[in-house]
């Protein structure tokens, strides 16, 4: 072997908010605080508060390897969490706050975290959990002396005094890049959540891939708001993404309903957005109530679950384009975005559209593979589908502590996403492996059948589950939210399928609902409603 001869440097998350000051060190990143006000400071602010807060951390006793929770909004002070713990060699654990309590008790046990920093909102939830998390050495409020919290919280610490004591005058440790820099736990809707365990050299190359012009394509003349929070999989890596490319960052705390979220939006020029469909349902119905249009966003992106192909309509009515993307806990999260190819951009936009509605091309670093059940590889043809596996240096190669066993397959990661991939690369989600639904020994895919349901005017949102039968072992059953003063009648939602997908996938029955049940990260609580509407007799 001929050896290169380049220089041996470590990607480490520190050059990132480092580069920020340095090379963008006025601009501004602004938040919706929790305290009230709108919070106002630039990179350079960043950087130095991250210094303080690792020295606060070293004064504490925290060592490389430690974890340290959060349980925050997307915040200016979070961002310096992100780069004053990984920076130092520590594990930034972020926990998402809308997990129930016993379930954040065990992670936050089962990570063993030394220190965990709280915003204000979750003071009554930290006074639940404190008792229970014996290893939790300290719990920081992520505010000042005169809004400390008065709840029964032992070894309550306030952040701005932690971070106020300190110079500032700290040197970045020059750490492997392997390093672990943050964990994130899964909150798969069965057993345990487990841990995602990223790398310093993970989240940079992530990072990298994030920019490119066919994924996220964030300059340092974008404005970025992520509704997409810093608690879960990193705001899909957006608070590494801006500082990288010295863009302008909103973050909007918990004013996440579609007034607060527009406001922002308006007020500080907002370019590029990112959220799961629930978070536009609510924001898009606002704006359209209100007859406004968006003066300054160029590009929605949506992800997290399918999006709906209406919505990517209804974006593009308010001249916002509005694109897909698919990634995981486990995959930092990003595999896939559904921007358009060269050759699409002759073709009339209904059959731009059709490359639209897909999940999206394998971002480089990702590579993707369709098996059946036997683990043969399937054909790229868009039609066949089956589990969806992947491979990357940002994708786990297994959970924190070993949790679940050896989780990889021949090298590659089974999602549990079930998937068609068409001869341009774009894959398509079908269903998750435990939706789909299983009809005469015939899958039908439960997403398009929702996506059929809210394509429906009258429609907000719907649930499409299987339900048992005596004869078709499932059938279909479209569990359905009405818009707000919509009337619809079971039986026109069912004629609406008519055409639209083969004669035996159409459902069986509708059920109108107040509302469905949501995982904490916003999906649809599919268990849930299995359960509940177990027991459905279906007309025969
Ligand atoms: P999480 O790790 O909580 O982010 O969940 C990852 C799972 O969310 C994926 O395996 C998919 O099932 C689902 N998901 C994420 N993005 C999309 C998308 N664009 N369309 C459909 N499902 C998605």
């Amino acid at each position: 072997m001929l050896r290169g001869r380049m220089m041996d440097m470590p990607l480490l998350i520190s050059s990132l908010i480092r580069h920020a000051d340095r090379c963008h060190g006025d601009v501004e990143i602004v938040s919706r605080s929790v305290e009230g006000p709108i919070h106002r400071y630039t990179y350079a602010d960043v950087h130095r508060r991250a210094r303080q807060l690792a020295q606060a951390l070293t004064r504490l006793g925290v060592r490389a390897g430690d974890r340290i929770g959060t349980l925050a909004w997307n915040g200016y002070r979070h961002l310096e969490l992100y780069y004053g713990v990984s920076g130092m060699g520590a594990v930034t654990h972020t926990v998402n706050p809308r997990l129930f309590p016993d379930q954040i008790v065990y992670i936050i046990n089962h990570a063993e975290d030394r220190y965990v920093f709280f915003d204000l909102t979750f003071a009554p939830l930290v006074e639940k959990l404190a008792p229970q998390c014996p290893g939790v050495e300290g719990w920081v409020a992520m505010t000042d002396r005169a809004h400390l919290p008065q709840a029964k919280i032992p070894g309550i610490a306030c952040y701005e005094e932690l971070v106020g004591a300190e110079r500032g005058d700290y040197d970045w440790p020059q750490l492997d890049e392997w390093t672990a820099s943050g964990l994130c736990y899964t909150s798969g809707t069965t057993g345990n959540p487990k841990g995602t365990l990223y790398t310093h050299r993970s989240t940079v190359l992530h990072a990298y891939a994030a920019s490119l012009p066919d994924v996220f394509n964030v300059s340092s003349r974008d404005v970025v708001l992520p509704v997409v929070p810093m608690f879960h999989v990193n705001s899909w890596g957006i608070a590494y993404v801006a500082p990288m490319n010295g863009a302008k960052l909103v973050l909007p705390g918990a004013g996440l309903d579609g007034k607060s979220l527009y406001e922002l939006f308006e007020a500080e020029k907002v370019t590029v957005t990112a959220g799961v469909p629930t978070v536009w349902l609510a924001l898009l119905a606002y704006v359209m109530e209100h007859g406004l249009r968006f003066s300054s966003l160029r590009r929605a992106v949506v992800g997290g679950s399918a999006c709906p192909p209406a919505m990517i309509r209804t974006f593009a009515e308010y001249g916002v384009d509005c694109s897909h993307a698919w990634g995981m806990t486990e995959m930092s999260p990003l595999g896939t975005f559904g921007s358009l190819r060269g050759k699409h951009l002759g073709m009339p936009p209904e059959k731009q559209f059709e490359a639209r509605v897909k999940q999206g091309r394998a971002i480089f670093g990702v590579e993707m593979n369709i098996v059946d059940g036997a683990g043969n590889e399937l054909p790229r043809d868009g039609k066949a589908f089956g589990d969806l596996l992947v491979r990357g240096p940002w994708v786990t190669s297994g959970y924190f502590k070993g949790e679940g066993g050896e989780i990889l397959r021949d090298g590659w990661f089974p999602t549990g996403d079930v998937a068609t991939i068409d001869a341009d690369g774009y894959m398509q989600i079908t269903d998750r492996s435990k939706d789909v639904i299983k009809s005469g020994g015939e899958w039908i895919s439960s997403i398009d059948l929702e996506n059929i349901a809210v394509a429906h005017p009258a429609i907000a949102e719907a649930a499409a589950i299987g339900v048992a039968h005596p004869k078709w072992d499932e059938r279909p059953l479209i569990v359905a939210v009405k818009k707000p003063n919509a009337e619809i009648t079971r039986e026109e939602l069912l004629q609406f399928y008519e055409g639209k997908v083969a004669k035996w996938w159409v459902p069986d029955d509708v059920v109108f609902v107040a509302s469905l049940p949501h995982t904490a990260t916003g999906k649809l609580l599919k268990t849930q409603l299995r359960n509940e509407f177990k027991a459905h007799a279906l007309p025969k």
